[in-house]
């Protein structure tokens, strides 16, 4: 028996492991479907195991979660805290990439243990690396015709060959009245996504699977008006029709559960959590507006932005096409079509704009994060650090918790924190300064001034109706995993040392997760073993046990390849 077969039998003596992703799914809306039987596979995998909420980073953003799902850390850990990350001495932003995951990832704990991991669509990882298993980039990825696309390198082309064209992003765009088309390009990428999964597992068989599937969260963004009757505008009659959609896409993904769970059988470890929930928006926050109505944002004086402010602010494009509109002079319309509209607003008031030497904070980013223009660090930054630094961010903490809803007159603005309160690592420059949600994730924010809205708060981009809530769902089934067990208490960050505690591999303990070990049998719970030091360095003992004759024949073949003197 050669080296090779000899690790092969020890790489199928353990269990084998897959982790499903569903982003963005929650109980709020799985609960009521599994009680009424409509998510068999679900509830029965829910019944075979132990599952419960997971809480997400502090901001329930994919590729943050993802990040900190995959690397066991909070993101000033591992330095990914949104979709973009901040140029260093420059306002502008780079979009979010593999390099800049700074903590170590999974497959390389699992490589190290000679184990090999397929890993499938999470939306920050471009380029894919070299890894010993596959990897196939995400949401963030180019097109999947570039050379970064996926490891090994010529694997798109693969499924292309033998799978179909391959495509990894819905190809239609939401939009109100046309939503049909919408819903069955998803359906059809995530038909096309499981044959490429069902390839994969064929023809590259690993021994764990990272697999995410972005349906879910898609649906929840635009679909989730139609379960919402508080929805501005909300229309029974035609809304009705759609109330089914988002389910029946959990449906389709609950089907691709128990094709996986029935393939794998038994010996499988089966992990299913999201990096977040989801729930409804009604609008968002113009924040770098609020910024500007109490003096902490100033725009430049500059003829064109003055002619901007001015043009923005007395609504002028609105009005004319809306005096358009009004005409009846309907192709006209459609040449200034809301789009086109929207688009010259967007132009509008950028951060070309922002008079940086006048300016204390400004906000970027889908959720509430205000940054400090703070000297040393934004090219144009004006406030010091210490102690100048520290009232900024309490002034700015007073007046958000201070800040009505311009209707309700509820506070607007909940959860406020500063940085180092949800985070805590060597990467903690990278967040923004205050965060906080507004009105409890019901409302998102935008980066634009929105001057052209009647107040701070505004319309929906994107015709969004649904968005993040902190947490998710978390389900284990399988030889390791106690039944019955109400996991309380999550984090995603216990994800990878709990996938790793279930392979069998000794878990780093200084990692920011813990395994969550509640729900392992006695003899799981038994096995795991912690190596302690930085989680950066490669365990020693992270090699697959090996008997005594396995370890002889190892040596044996080693010296005959002349490895050893
Ligand atoms: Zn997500």
């Amino acid at each position: 028996m050669g080296t090779e077969s000899t690790l092969k039998a020890a790489r199928d003596a353990a269990p084998g492991l897959v982790v499903l992703g569903w982003d963005a799914a929650t109980w709020d809306l799985l609960s009521p479907w599994v009680a009424d039987g409509k998510l068999p596979n679900l509830a029965r995998m829910m019944e075979s195991g132990s599952y419960g909420p997971i809480r997400s980073t502090a901001l329930p953003v994919s590729p943050a979660a993802w990040s900190t799902i995959i690397t066991g850390q909070n993101p000033a850990r591992h330095g990914v805290f949104d979709w973009f990350a901040r140029k260093a001495g420059s306002y502008d932003v780079e979009y979010v990439h593999t390099g800049q995951i700074k903590a170590r990832p999974v497959w390389e704990y699992f490589n190290a243990a000679g184990k090999r991991i397929g890993v499938f669509n999470l939306p920050m990882l471009y380029p894919a690396v070299p890894l010993d298993g596959f990897m196939l980039s995400g949401l963030a990825a180019p097109e999947a015709s570039s050379s970064g696309f996926a490891y090994p390198r010529g694997l798109a082309v693969e499924l292309t060959e033998n799978v179909g064209p391959f495509w990894h992003a819905e190809t239609e765009v939401y939009r109100y009245g046309r939503e049909r088309a919408y819903l069955q390009n998803v359906l059809d990428l995530l038909e096309y996504q499981k044959r490429v999964v069902d390839y994969l597992i064929q023809k590259h068989p690993c021994e764990v699977y990272l697999l995410v599937f972005m349906q879910a969260d898609h649906m929840q963004h635009k679909f989730w008006r139609y379960l919402d009757s508080t929805y501005p505008g909300y229309d029974p009659e035609y809304d009705a029709q759609f109330s089914e959609a988002i389910l029946q896409v959990f449906q389709a993904l609950d089907d691709h559960l128990g094709d996986l769970r029935a393939r794998f059988g038994e010996d499988t470890n089966f992990v299913l959590l999201s990096d977040h929930g989801g729930g409804p928006v009604h609008g968002i926050m113009y924040i770098n507006r609020w910024l500007h109505e109490i003096g902490m944002l100033h725009l430049r004086s500059n003829p064109s932005t003055r002619l901007k402010f001015w043009v923005a602010k007395t609504d002028l494009i609105g009005k004319a096409y809306r005096a358009v509109s009004r005409l009846g002079l309907g192709k006209i319309a459609n040449l200034v079509s809301k789009p086109a509209r929207d688009k010259v607003l967007n132009s509008f008031m950028s951060f070309d704009d922002i008079d940086w030497a006048r300016t204390k904070a400004y906000a970027r980013g889908a959720f509430g994060q205000i940054y400090v223009n703070l000297k040393g660090r934004e090219p144009g930054g004006i406030v010091s650090p210490g102690e100048e630094y520290d009232q900024v961010v309490d002034q700015l903490m007073a007046a958000l918790e201070k800040l009505p809803h311009p209707e309700t007159g509820e506070p607007l603005i909940t959860d406020i924190h500063k940085k180092a309160d949800v985070f805590d690592g060597p990467y903690i420059e990278g967040a923004a300064d205050i965060i906080f949600s507004i009105q409890d994730y019901l409302y998102q924010s935008s980066v634009k001034m929105g001057l052209d809205s009647e107040g701070i708060l505004g319309k929906s981009e994107y015709e969004d109706s649904g968005g993040h809530r902190p947490d998710g769902i978390v389900v284990m089934s399988g030889p390791g995993i106690g039944k019955g067990v109400s996991i309380t208490g999550a984090g995603i960050a216990d994800i990878l040392p709990t996938v790793l505690a279930l392979a069998g591999v000794p878990v780093p303990d200084d990692l920011d997760g813990r395994p969550l070990m509640e729900a392992f049998t006695d003899a799981q719970r038994g096995s795991v073993r912690f190596v302690s030091g930085e989680s950066g360095a490669l365990p020693d003992t992270a090699t697959p046990e090996l008997d005594s004759d396995e370890l002889a024949e190892i040596e044996d073949r080693l010296r005959s390849l002349g490895y050893l003197g």
